[in-house]
């Protein structure tokens, strides 16, 4: 085991290069640059030892690392590809890419679809998803179980329409083209020009476009 309490934070020699995860995303060399200063800046707001902890990305998305979100719980989780509790530089950029505007509209529905079903069942149970709504109008301030019910109800009995009480991947997708708008949240049009967006990560790339 390598030692945990070295202050100095660098490029791990076995971290992946620019080019391959370019090569592998919808991002270029320099837009990878950018996103490694954006993801330093993010792995080292609480514990600065370059991988992004759970309190991380709850401070990145709220501000408030007291503040407990089950769709941030489950965005983590998600990015966590490796499931080892951190994101790493790696799994960071390919998750992203999936947000990008231009990434395919299947990958996107499917990011969601796993989303919902947080116990990785392979469906979505509804009472998964009255979970997820109950958690969503929370956030938004709204408490009203009355209305996550009707809401779920509603949903279940557009989407489920095999009626066996939970939406499989095949029902989601006919949902969501049915109402594109559930998919906008997959989408982060400050990625279509991060170099752009963020021209001070990008002052000290060393790699030529
Ligand atoms: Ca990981
Ligand atoms: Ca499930
Ligand atoms: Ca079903």
């Amino acid at each position: 085991m390598g030692c945990f309490c070295s202050k100095k934070v660098r490029r791990k020699s076995g971290a992946e290069k620019p080019f391959d995860l370019a090569s592998e995303t919808l991002f270029s060399v320099n837009e990878v640059e950018a996103l490694y200063d954006l993801f330093k800046k993010l792995s080292s707001s609480i514990i600065d030892d370059g991988l992004i902890h759970k309190e991380e990305f709850q401070l990145a998305l709220f501000k408030n690392s007291s503040k407990r979100s089950l769709f941030a719980d489950r965005v983590f989780d998600l990015f966590d590809n490796k499931r080892n509790g951190v994101i790493e530089f790696g799994e960071f950029v390919r998750s992203l890419s999936i947000f990008h505007p231009n990434a395919p509209e299947a990958d996107k529905i499917a990011f969601l679809f796993r989303l919902y079903d947080l116990r990785q069942t392979g469906c979505i149970e509804r009472e998964e998803l009255k979970e997820m709504v109950i958690a969503l109008l929370g956030e938004k301030g709204l408490s009203l179980s009355d209305d996550a019910e009707s809401i779920v109800g509603k949903t279940m009995m557009e989407a489920d329409t095999k009626r066996d009480g939970k939406i499989d991947e095949e029902e989601w997708r006919e949902f969501v083209r049915k109402n594109p708008s559930i998919i906008k949240i997959m989408t982060l049009s400050c990625l279509r020009e991060i170099t752009v967006q963020f021209p001070s990560f990008v002052m000290n790339t060393e790699v030529p476009d």
